[in-house]
């Protein structure tokens, strides 16, 4: 399934080295779907992305505040920094 302009999946925050903060699921809406891309602040860590994984132009809402980034979807790891769609609540 590929995502729309407008969509909200959720975005995985970073958790902090110290364990403070633990790596989240936060709201994101779809702002933009690029055709080819790889992610733009992640290129070092490109590789270890699955080869068909979709990468969208988020907006993500963070209770602190929004910010934007492009990122590529990983499924089944939440890791730091992806996008999924969001799980079903009560399975
Ligand atoms: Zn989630």
């Amino acid at each position: 399934m590929k995502p729309t302009v407008g969509r909200i999946v959720h975005y995985v925050s970073y958790g902090t080295p110290g364990g403070e903060y633990s790596s989240q699921c936060r709201a994101a809406i779809v702002a933009g779907v690029p055709e080819g891309a790889l992610p733009a602040a992640d290129t070092e860590h490109a590789q270890e992305w699955e080869s068909d994984a979709i990468v969208l132009d988020l907006a993500v809402l963070n209770p602190g505040g929004m910010f934007f980034n492009r990122c590529p979807q990983s499924e089944p790891i939440h890791r730091g920094g992806t996008w999924h769609w969001p799980e079903r609540e009560g399975i």
